[in-house]
């Protein structure tokens, strides 16, 4: 975690300026409370080094980490590029009025519905990702009379996961095409006769909080060795390199991100090295950063409640929320820090765990955290929840959804309203 803390002269946790108990008091709990002048810091962190290189790039945020109408706009602002995975992603990113051509859909199983969708809204990019999908596409555009540009999805056999990749020769994964079966061929061929499909380039996604170079370079030397080969077979050139996301953040102090910029430069130091061996012209990069752009930019508010101490065992507190505003420790063991806001200048005396309050088990947010002496009412602030919290929050136990607030400028905006009984209930039908 950033332990280097915002803390004000009352002794509370700050964000962006803002004092996060009255945060909490004005805007109930729990609350995710965004730094949007961090989200800036990282996307200029990405776009800045890519220009600074003097490589053409599109870095596209990764909606489905965090996607709001505000969190679009800020996108928008900071010449970000978009993907989505879902019709929802594609209807939120349009009505943040996000420029359509630097739009790109992902997804393992498009359906003819999401496909047409972005067809009849001119995106970007469509990144083909199995051969249903190429029917699906080919009957479209005929429909329409339109053409679109594609990337392939290919498996390059590289998997990453924070410090390890694992490399494989056939690749087992609901994505892409595998380059070492020969299915990534068979559909660059297949592509290659649609007269409204323009073939753009290649894309791979290799994993994610990935914190090291070598899983990237690994790939991106699979991807030239595809690429030579289609260019001697077939005489094609890649106009884009798209090399997914995956670049990690810290969540703990047992975490060791590189900083944004040298992930970019370890990218384009390796594709410079490639296009020079194999005499091709370098390509446009992009990348697909999500959790990097926002996931270290927000932290969320919770109240304390419940308190149970089982001698010579374990201390338990209960907080307003859990599971449902935070899936990832119950999904991944993902692992998390975190403070009390209201006494953020306090001695850590207290070692507790931090339980949901949904009826599971499973439902906890922290295992054996330091903390000053807890009391009911307390102010808990999780750390780096920025990226997969809010979007993969759910209704379990007929929860509210969390709200959400920007912070910039010293000033807080609220961009996600609070879910009301009422919302929960809007779509039940009666049945007397
Ligand atoms: C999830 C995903 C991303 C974003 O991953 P992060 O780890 O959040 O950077 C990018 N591209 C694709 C294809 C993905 O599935």
């Amino acid at each position: 975690m950033n332990k280097q803390l915002e803390i004000n002269e009352k002794g509370h946790l700050t964000v962006g300026g803002v004092d996060t108990t009255y945060l909490a008091d004005k805007y109930s709990t729990p609350l995710f409370v965004y730094d949007v002048t961090k989200i800036r810091e990282n996307a200029r962190a990405f776009v800045e080094t890519f220009a600074s290189l003097g490589v053409k790039a599109q870095v596209a945020y990764a909606s489905k980490a965090f996607s709001s109408i505000a969190m679009l706009q800020v996108a928008k602002q900071e010449n970000l590029s978009l993907d989505v995975v879902s019709q929802g992603e594609l209807y939120t990113a349009l009505q943040a009025e996000f420029p359509v051509e630097k739009i790109h859909l992902h997804g393992n199983n498009k359906n003819r519905e999401e496909l047409e969708m972005a067809i009849q809204h001119n995106i970007g990019c469509i990144v083909i990702d199995n051969f249903h999908e190429i029917d699906l596409l080919t009957d479209i555009l005929a429909n329409y009379e339109k053409e679109v540009d594609v990337l392939l999805r290919v498996t390059p056999g590289i998997e990453a996961h924070t410090h390890d990749y694992i490399l494989t020769g056939n690749e087992d994964s609901k994505f892409g095409f595998d380059i070492a079966n020969g299915q990534a061929e068979k559909a660059f061929r297949l592509l290659n006769q649609k007269d409204r499909i323009h073939l753009k380039g290649l894309h791979c996604h290799i994993g994610s909080q990935i914190f090291e170079t070598d899983g990237f370079i690994m790939a991106i030397r699979r991807l030239f060795d595809t690429l030579a080969d289609w260019k001697r077979k077939y005489q094609f050139e890649a106009n884009v390199l798209n090399l997914g996301g995956g670049f990690g953040i810290r969540y703990t102090n047992e975490d060791d991100p590189l900083p944004l910029n040298e992930y970019v430069r370890a990218l384009v130091t390796e594709i410079k090295k490639q296009v020079t061996i194999h005499q091709m012209d370098v390509p446009e990069i992009w990348i697909e950063p999500g959790r990097a752009i926002v996931g270290n930019t927000a932290v969320t508010l919770y109240s304390v409640g419940s308190k149970k101490e089982i001698p010579e065992v374990r201390n338990y507190i209960a907080v307003d929320g859990g599971m449902t505003d935070n899936i990832r420790p119950a999904l991944y063991q993902a692992k998390y820090d975190a403070i009390l806001a209201n006494k953020a200048d306090q001695p850590n005396t207290y070692t507790t765990s931090v339980a949901g309050k949904c009826c599971e088990s499973g439902d906890m947010l922290m295992w054996d955290l330091l903390l000053p002496s807890v009391e009911s009412g307390d102010i808990l602030a999780v750390f780096s929840t920025g990226a997969y919290g809010y979007s993969m929050s759910s209704h379990y136990n007929r929860f509210p959804k969390a709200a959400v607030v920007f912070i910039e400028n010293d000033k807080d905006t609220l961009v996600i309203r609070r879910e009301t009984y009422q919302d929960l209930v809007r779509n039940d039908l009666s049945y007397e």
